[in-house]
């Protein structure tokens, strides 16, 4: 066979493999579903006038977050990136600070960081977990930093690295532990970016637990949704309460007047998504347990196929496989956009991994590390249809 040929019937064998599953129609990346309570308790919300910041559906959302997460508290937010912002906020982050941040992550892990004033400094990620590489950290931060009075200092920039963002890729849990002792080691303060892993656990812990603070998201294309929506884990609860009042603009409870103690945030949640999330989360494991068994079906129809392999869960860990993904073997890289062609093509969305942060225009100057395996899974990478409807629920 020709390199060519090789390169077409590659593509094929992708492309018939991921048809195998999804049937030959349309099929989305990642669909919202609505399959228990949700009309009755936004109904609900309507009849009763309650659509906005005050309702039960907050309240109750959050406690059944805590009870699911096993966080000691759970403060409901408008979105995941409002989540990680009022995170670092209290993780201490501000002006002059650096964070450590993955180049392979959405951008809003990132973002938060420069509301804060601070700036993000990318670091890699490896190939088994897709998160942050502990150990090629360790010795990055052994050559460029100094412990300065219990603060870890950047030599180069002469800047204090005050926390550290894994981010669970896909819903793979990260190497959190190993995570966990570098940032004990080095001062520096873990939030958890857990946005796409919510029911994914390491080690029977649930993922965002690990750090001071931890972050979900319930955008429309997450594991569960409340349209927009996001929420603040932590078993602190002095950093509960501050992250309850600064994200509800700072108001003193009083039955008339207005009073504001600093400059809050308005990152609430209203009501009538919180409710969407109620019932969302009702039926959460038998999305997970179909997402799951998506993956499996997968796995069959790529087992047998040289050059590409599926993404499992790391092993230790229970994955909420939020999202699909196959890894191209370095020999096929030039024919991952033939692949994202052929299947958008005939309807199947798959796209590649995030642009690495590095790489976009608004991050390309920040401090960096060597980014080779992150580089990699940047061009590896394929996402595929992912909706836990591609597999049938057992009622
Ligand atoms: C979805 C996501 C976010 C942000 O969530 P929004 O609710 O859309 O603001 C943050 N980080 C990661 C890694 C995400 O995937």
């Amino acid at each position: 066979m020709s390199p060519f040929e090789e390169t077409e019937e590659f593509v094929r064998d992708v492309t018939s493999s991921i048809v195998a599953v999804t049937g030959g129609e349309a099929t989305a990346l990642h669909e919202p579903e609505f399959d228990g309570n949700e009309w009755n308790y936004v109904k609900e919300c309507i009849d009763t006038n309650f659509v906005s910041s005050a309702g039960k559906y907050v309240d109750r959302f959050e406690r059944e977050l805590e009870a699911y997460t096993g966080a000691r508290h759970a403060i409901a937010v408008s979105n995941g990136t409002s989540a990680l912002h009022i995170s670092l906020l209290l993780a201490g982050v501000g002006p002059g600070d650096e964070v450590l941040v993955p180049a392979l992550t959405f951008v809003a892990t990132a973002n938060a960081v420069i509301y804060c004033g601070a700036e993000p400094h990318f670091v890699d990620s490896e190939l088994d977990s897709l998160g942050i590489d502990p150990e090629k950290l360790r010795s990055y931060l052994e050559s460029t930093t100094t412990l300065i009075a219990g603060q870890c200092r950047n030599r180069v920039s002469g800047k204090v690295i005050r926390a550290m963002v894994p981010m669970h890729t896909f819903g793979h849990p990260s190497k959190i532990r190993e995570l966990l002792d570098l940032c004990m080691e080095f001062s520096i303060t873990m939030v958890e970016d857990a946005a796409e892993s919510l029911g994914s656990f390491y080690s029977n812990k649930h993922t965002g637990t690990f750090g001071l603070l931890g972050t979900l998201s319930f955008n429309g294309n997450k594991t569960i949704t409340t349209g927009g929506g996001g929420a603040i884990l932590t078993d602190d609860s002095n950093l509960a309460r501050k992250a309850k009042h600064l994200t509800t603009t700072a108001k003193v409870p009083h039955k008339w007047r207005y009073i504001h103690d600093e400059v809050g945030y308005n990152y609430r949640l209203p009501n009538l998504n919180a409710a969407l999330g109620c019932a969302q989360l009702e039926n959460i494991e038998s999305k997970i347990s179909r997402k799951r068994a998506l993956s499996e079906l997968y796995q069959e129809k790529f087992n047998n196929l040289n050059g590409v392999s599926l993404i499992r869960e790391p092993t230790g860990c229970r994955s909420n496989y939020w999202l699909q993904a196959i890894l191209l073997n370095p020999q096929f890289i030039s024919s991952r956009d033939q692949i994202l062609e052929r299947t958008n093509e005939i309807g199947i969305s798959t796209r590649p991994a995030w642009d690495l942060l590095t790489t976009l225009k608004p991050y390309k100057d920040f401090p960096s590390m060597d980014m080779a395996q992150a580089d990699e899974l940047a061009k590896r990478v394929i996402n595929l249809p992912s909706s836990p409807q591609l597999i049938k629920a057992k009622k």
